[in-house]
């Protein structure tokens, strides 16, 4: 059947885990009007779907010579047996109020706070209650996979839960892309328009404007038509404003006028409640030992932790196993053992710099005080330790210095960890926390 040759083609695009994962398992149905597909939960079908569904339309139109959309098949009694384990938010949204798609599955009750997010989360949590009055812009950034989109998300369910506020809901990618499709087309003013009567303005990876200079135009007078008069806006991006390069310093300046909030990866505590959170919303049993082998082996992205834990369900479910340690090691073994290596060099730089209360540009400056050069060789002498990266490679992540003075930097905290035995305590309780 066709559904063999779709499996083939798919076998040679993606990894073999993967394709374990998602592929191998799946039952099907096939015949020339179309593809049936058996999916064990909403959860799985979701993971399916987000990934391979594309590329599954694809396959088959191409194999049928016609066009068709592929129907998946959830099994019913898991489905509801899920369905009640969410919980479901009573809050009917009026269509009319939201421009754009907000997820209802990001609300502040399924985001779990620690360590890392509390302050972007207060600081949501402030603007939804007072949109347009706390904090104007919210700026919220950070790595990939660690909950921007799911607070501004939350922000914006939690306004329509409440008010009639009127929410417009981009990203920077759509923004741009409707703005270039509204230059064709001569209608900017209707674009222009849509923005100004909203009360809220949300746009998620704002980095996605810099270099192009027609959009971060109109978004600047978007924004300025908003600001004056109060209506509420929401950024994310992946850096701060001053790390944006090629953005309009007009718009740098904005960006910071009101809350500018970081979100760092969460600690171990943190990514086993989010593991436990998860879990529970899956309606899935996760074992202690299991929960304990994800959370330290997948430590920067909690999309990945997640991942993990929707490829584990998935192969249980299709498997009939248990989820014990073997199966999850055996499962996720190439996730895993990735992270194993990962601890990179903006790490330490960050973490020495803030243990020593410095600012992580100074890792990289020239300057000689004492105050700085030591927390410096101090990050130096870390990244040989616990990186393989080579003499002179370290010398220009730390701004282009010679491979020397990285020897140098090594020496002599290697020399003083055995001079002084407070020094070494210290630096083994700073090796500690880099390997967290
Ligand atoms: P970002 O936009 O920062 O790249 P996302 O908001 O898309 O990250 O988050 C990635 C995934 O991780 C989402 O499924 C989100 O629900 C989940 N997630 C991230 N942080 C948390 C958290 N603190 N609690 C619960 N889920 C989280
Ligand atoms: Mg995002």
């Amino acid at each position: 059947s066709y559904w063999d040759k779709i499996k083939d083609a798919l076998m040679d695009e993606i990894p073999a885990s993967r394709f374990d994962a998602w592929i191998r398992p799946l039952t099907a149905h096939c015949d020339d009007n179309g593809l049936t597909i058996k999916v064990p939960n909403r959860f799985f079908l979701d993971g399916l779907k987000a990934s391979y569904g594309k590329r599954m339309t694809e396959l088959t139109a191409s194999l049928l010579g016609k066009e068709t959309t592929i129907i998946y098949d959830v099994d019913t009694n898991l489905a509801a047996a899920e369905e009640t384990s969410q919980p479901k938010s009573e809050v009917v949204k009026t269509e009319s109020n939201v421009d754009g798609y907000i997820d209802p599955r990001f609300t502040f009750e399924n985001f779990v706070v620690g360590s890392g997010n509390e302050f972007c989360h207060a600081a949501s949590r402030a603007v939804a209650d007072k949109p347009g009055e706390s904090y104007n812009p919210l700026y919220l950034y950070g790595g990939v996979g660690l909950g921007k989109t799911h607070l501004i998300n939350a922000v914006a369910n939690e306004l329509l839960s409440k008010n009639n506020t009127r929410i417009a809901y981009r990203t920077g990618e759509r923004f741009t892309n409707e703005l270039i499709q509204a230059i064709r087309n001569g209608s900017t003013d209707a674009f222009r328009n849509q923005y100004r009567k909203v009360d809220v303005l949300i746009i998620d990876d704002i980095q996605f404007i810099a270099g192009k200079d027609r959009t971060q135009e109109e978004f600047f007078h978007t924004f300025n038509a908003l600001y004056e008069v109060k209506k509420q806006i929401i950024l994310t991006s992946d850096r701060s404003p001053r790390d944006l390069t090629n953005l309009m310093e007009r718009l740098r300046s904005r960006f910071n006028w009101g809350l500018v909030a970081d979100i760092q990866p969460p600690d171990l505590e943190t990514r086993l409640a989010i593991l436990s959170s998860k879990a529970e919303l899956a309606g899935i049993q996760l074992d202690k030992d299991v929960a304990h082998l994800l959370a330290s082996r997948i430590t920067n992205n909690v999309r990945e932790l997640e991942g993990a834990l929707t490829r584990l369900t998935a192969h249980s479910t299709l498997t009939g196993r248990t989820i014990d340690i073997a199966f999850a090691r055996h499962v996720l073994r190439d996730l895993l053992h990735e992270e194993v290596r990962a601890i990179s060099v903006e790490d330490i730089q960050k973490k020495v710099a803030s243990y020593f209360n410095i600012n992580i540009r100074e890792m990289s400056s020239s300057k000689r005080s004492r105050t700085i050069a030591f927390p410096r060789q101090i990050a130096m002498y870390a990244t040989k330790e616990l990186t393989s990266l080579s003499l002179p490679e370290i010398g220009s992540r730390f701004g282009g210095k010679d491979h020397t003075t990285v020897l140098y930097a090594v020496r002599k905290i290697d020399a003083k960890r055995k001079d002084s035995d407070d020094f070494d305590e210290e630096m083994d309780r700073i090796m500690a926390l880099l390997k967290q």
